[in-house]
């Protein structure tokens, strides 16, 4: 086994459970701005509807083909367009109060702070990339104690560049005074957070806790963050 110093992390579906703390937001803002009134039948019917445009709008996001506030709010212009809601006013203060609860939510994929714990003991140093709105991550952080754990966030917004471009990955190295021989990258996504670090030659865990199928031939592969402890 190598002598690894760095470890990166994902935040969102990798430490932080972005879609449990989602669908609660959803809970939350559907009773506040009585949705029902509107004819929606249910919180968890409104977020399967959003769910989808939110997925295809973060691949436009990371394009750089659509703009962060542009993102927040169409996320919600589009699903109410399907209700026959034409609110635009709406749309927008759901998008605003949305944003605000999901951070605030706390929601973390099981053994989260069990392995950072283990981690730290071991003495690695911790680290985030992550391609989340700077704000929202940094309420995140703070809400849920992981904060205590990371030493370096590494954001897109502040660095310019979206996973899964190579160069936000060469300058979280850089940032941390790593190397790519001595760090790690963990998370969630193949295409986002893995084989970029693959392809520059970074040693890469994938985090693939729904089991999804697929034909990359990688370092690691978990199902459980737990399982960490396997390899570093
Ligand atoms: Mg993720």
């Amino acid at each position: 086994m190598k002598n690894y110093e760095h470890i990166f992390f994902d935040l969102d579906n990798t430490l932080w459970d972005f879609d449990k703390s989602s669908i609660l937001a959803f809970d939350k803002i559907f009773d506040l701005f009585h949705l029902t009134d509107y004819g929606i039948p249910s919180a968890k019917e409104f977020h399967k509807t959003y769910f989808t445009y939110n997925n295809q709008l973060w691949e436009q996001y990371r394009q750089g083909k659509i703009d962060k506030d542009f993102l927040k709010i169409e996320r919600f212009r589009l699903p109410l367009k399907d209700y026959g809601i034409y609110d635009e006013n709406l749309a927008h203060e759901l998008g605003e109060s949305y944003t605000d609860y999901a951070a605030r939510l706390v929601a973390l994929v099981p053994n989260t702070m069990e392995i950072l714990t283990y981690l730290k003991n071991k003495g690695y140093k911790l680290h985030l990339i992550t391609n989340g709105f700077l704000e929202v991550q940094t309420i995140k952080m703070q809400a849920s104690g992981l904060d205590k754990f990371i030493d370096v966030s590494i954001i897109s917004e502040e660095v310019g560049f979206k996973k899964p471009d190579h160069r936000i990955f060469y300058k979280a190295i850089e940032k941390v005074g790593g190397s790519i021989d001595n760090s790690v990258m963990i998370g969630d996504d193949l295409s986002v957070d893995i084989l970029p670090a693959k392809e520059i030659g970074m040693f890469h865990i994938y985090f693939n806790r729904k089991q999804i199928p697929h034909n990359e031939t990688l370092d690691c592969e978990i199902k459980d963050l737990i399982e960490i402890k396997n390899y570093i």
